[in-house]
């Protein structure tokens, strides 16, 4: 986009942020650029673009889109979301410790102690409800707080500027996992982030068609260091996924909202429903942390969380089993509404004593609230529940 308008709202970037007409043919949308490389004049004379591992220019759109929308300078996509953390992680050499929090997404989770802690990096997960428990774990090793907020499945909230105030007082880095938020509810680096994680799988491409990851950051130093870790290593994203992805940040601000609206509805309906127990969801003024939800976010998003009332496995699976509209699937953050059992699908990785001590129960369910017409939606849950 070429204006002159300097802070352009979020839905303008969403929709224009990195984008321009072609200049041989004036098409409006980026092109797929589906090569793996670019011809070279004579030997190291080129365009810009060498091979496709480094660079693409739907995957550069797509980089500087993002980067627009959580208000970095810099961008980096990656083939999945676990390839983005990873690429972070490999920032770190043996020895080097990470503080982080126990109630994470089970395949960070299942990284973190499989994949790092064998090749010597040392995890603390830590109760991270009250920043101030991350001073006690930090010693001369420490050098990166990794953060998700809110958490998943229990919604909990973690003060991104209060982790910060420490990071910067150490001199860590803190990345945060902006998933469930997405950068229209929740932007990390304005409250002092270092790097910002997405799983573009989520709501950023939100139309559940497309596995993706990116990193985001300020730091020119850093941005160095993790765009030499994504060349080498490796983990790159192709050009039609990145195309997916521009098309469906187009609508991100539309459907933030909607997502909201919705599951700010079905938070209040199922709270009041005599079958269900618990209702995680931090938009409750009487959330723990809902006073620094307020702070640091839009709105309170379309993930629920809900623990059904005197129900075994049995019962919770009948119930998860019998929804009309909303389909029992894994991930979040799609048009369509999804439910989960997080115990034995996206939480299956971690230990049933740590799974249930971070409230994972057998008879929580985890609802993707998405943007079909609401009265269809308690109608099914009405049925579902009955
Ligand atoms: C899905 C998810 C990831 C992993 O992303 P993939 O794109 O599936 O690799 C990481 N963090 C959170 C919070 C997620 O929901």
């Amino acid at each position: 986009m070429r204006t002159e308008k300097s802070n352009l709202g979020f839905g303008t970037k969403a929709i224009h942020a990195g984008q321009h007409p072609d200049e041989v043919t004036g098409a409006v949308m980026t092109p797929i650029y589906q090569t793996s490389t670019y011809a070279q004049e004579s030997p190291g004379k080129h365009k810009g673009y060498a091979y496709a591992r480094g660079k693409n220019p739907t995957r550069n759109a797509l980089e500087k889109c993002l980067a627009a929308l959580e208000n970095a300078k810099h961008g980096l996509c990656f083939s999945s979301g676990m390839g983005a953390t990873d690429a972070v992680i490999k920032l770190l050499k043996p020895g080097d410790e990470v503080i982080t929090g126990n109630d994470l997404y089970g395949g960070t989770y299942r990284m973190f102690t499989k994949v790092f802690e064998p090749l010597g990096i040392k995890f603390h997960f830590i109760n991270l409800h009250d920043a101030e428990n991350i001073k006690q774990y930090i010693n001369n090793n420490t050098k990166l707080i990794w953060v998700e907020t809110p958490t998943n499945p229990t919604m909990q909230i973690v003060d991104i500027e209060a982790c910060s105030k420490i990071a910067k007082a150490h001199q860590l880095w803190l990345a945060v996992d902006n998933t469930f938020a997405s950068p229209y509810l929740q932007n990390p680096f304005s409250f002092g982030a270092d790097i910002v994680m997405h799983s573009v799988t989520k709501y950023l491409g939100g139309h559940s068609d497309v596995v993706m990851g990116a990193l985001l950051m300020n730091d020119d130093q850093l941005f160095e260091k993790l765009a030499f870790i994504h060349n080498s290593c490796g983990a790159t994203p192709g050009p039609q996924d990145c195309f997916l992805v521009l098309r469906g940040l187009k609508t991100l601000h539309l459907r933030m909202k909607a997502h909201c609206e919705n599951g700010r509805t079905i938070a209040h309906y199922l709270r009041n429903h005599p079958k269900i127990e618990k209702v995680y969801w931090p938009g409750f003024e009487d959330h723990p942390n809902h006073a620094i939800a307020k702070k640091q976010m839009k709105d309170f998003g379309g993930m629920i969380s809900i623990v059904l009332k005197n129900a075994s496995l049995e019962d919770t699976f009948k119930i998860a089993s019998s929804f009309q509209i909303i389909t029992l699937a894994e991930s979040l953050g799609g048009v369509e509404s999804l439910i989960n059992h997080p115990a034995t699908m996206t939480h299956a990785s971690i230990p049933k004593a740590e799974r249930e001590q971070a409230g994972v129960v057998d008879n929580l369910l985890r609802i993707s609230v998405g943007v079909e017409d609401i009265d269809d939606l308690l109608w099914d849950i009405e049925h579902a529940l009955s």
